[in-house]
Parts: C-alpha cells; structure tokens; sequence
C-alpha cells in the first residue's frame, strides 16, 4: 500500500473542518519532502528535479518564524557531521537549509548544497540530513501554529517507512527508535508536551531521522 493510500483509508474521522484538511495537506506535504530523497539518492536528477519544483508553490516563508530559525540553528548543531565544521561551513549549511525550509520542502537545494561541502562523511549522509532538517522545522512550524490556533492534543502518526538516522547503516540505537515510533502510532499527546518514548518526551518528525507525523482528530480539537 502507497503511503498516499494509507493517509486516505485509515479508519479516522473523516475531515470535516478546514483544520482537519490543513492537517490532511501539511501530511501530504511532508510525504513529498520525504520522497524526495531517495530519488537524489537514486540520481534521478529529471524526476528529482520535478518532485522538487512542485514543492512549496503555497507555502507562506513567513511560516518560518525567529523561533523556527533559532530552531534550525540548534538542530544543525546536533548533527555528527557538524560537530567539527568551521563557522564558514556553518553558515554555508544553515542559509541553504533556510533556504530549502523557505520554499515548503525544497530538499535538493540543501541536498546539492551539503554533497557539495567538504566536510568527511557528508557526501552520503546528505540526503538523510537535508530530510532530518527540514521535517524538524516543518514538525515544528505545524506545532507551534496548533497551538496559536488552540490545539492541544494530537495523535503520533508512524508512515510506515522506518525512522533511521543513518538508512545506508542502521545502528542498534536506529532500530530500537524505529520499534518506538512504530508502537506509537495512533497514541495521542500534549502537543506542547509530546509522548514519552525511549525515556524521553519528543514529537513526531523532531528526533533526527524520525519521519513520523502527527494527526489531529476532529474530536480532540478545543479540547
Ligand atoms: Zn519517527
């Protein structure tokens, strides 16, 4: 099953709000950005370049708030491959990644941007970084405008495609996060809290390499 069908025939209310279908396109959005990937990997530059090109036609940038961009700072920070890049580096990877962010999704951008960086171990380790950062900040735009607009609770949504760090290898570390995101489907959490996993409280898309989402049903909104 295609994960387009699995966000259309899981048994959940069916949207009935405008908020509801928000979700239901950020959702579809955020499967685009996470496509996306595996056809750079591929080097499918023809249709990568148009998977590219479709994304983001609505996005407002001013979504991508101080917080979002202090965010990014941050989730940059705490990647591996960036523990020992110089200040010139930094800054070369986070306006890229502001960039790709600024457009809704745009991966390839920060894909070229990072394969391009001499920095050890970046060049295959690209596409899963420029996925992590972009549904870090993407998780976080949807959740902090939940809020604004008065939603509490939502409910972990695991795609279906594994929630790896590193997806050439694997760890042991990357197995175990995957049987917790996977057990978490359907849980329902304080949006501004998140759900205890692993010892520790987060929410969907916000861990590197997770690439969960998150639902809101018609019967938590206003709660
Ligand atoms: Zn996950």
């Amino acid at each position: 099953m295609s994960i387009f069908s699995k966000l259309f025939s899981r048994s959940q209310p069916r949207p009935t709000s405008s908020v509801v279908q928000e979700e239901l396109a950020a959702r579809i959005q955020e499967e685009l950005v996470t496509q996306v990937p595996e056809e750079l990997v591929a080097q499918d530059s023809a249709s990568a370049d148009i998977v590219a090109g479709s994304l983001g036609l609505d996005f407002d940038p001013s979504r991508v708030t101080q917080d979002v961009r202090d965010d990014l700072r941050r989730n940059i920070r705490e990647i591996e491959e960036f523990k020992k890049v110089d200040d010139l580096q930094f800054e070369h990877a986070y306006s890229a990644a502001l960039l790709s962010i600024s457009r809704g999704g745009d991966l390839k951008v920060l894909y070229d941007a990072l394969k391009a960086m001499d920095v050890p171990g970046m060049g295959i380790r690209s596409a899963d970084i420029a996925r992590t950062l972009n549904n870090q900040s993407m998780a976080l735009i949807r959740q902090q405008e939940n809020l604004k607009n008065g939603i509490k609770f939502a409910r972990w949504f695991y795609l279906g495609v594994p929630c790896f760090r590193n997806r050439q290898h694997p760890s042991a570390d990357d197995i175990s996060m995957n049987e917790a995101h996977q057990a978490a489907d359907g849980k329902k959490y304080k949006i501004a809290k998140g759900l205890l996993l692993q010892g520790h409280y987060t929410t969907p898309g916000r861990i590197e390499g997770c690439l969960c989402t998150f639902n809101i049903d018609v019967e938590d909104i206003g709660l």
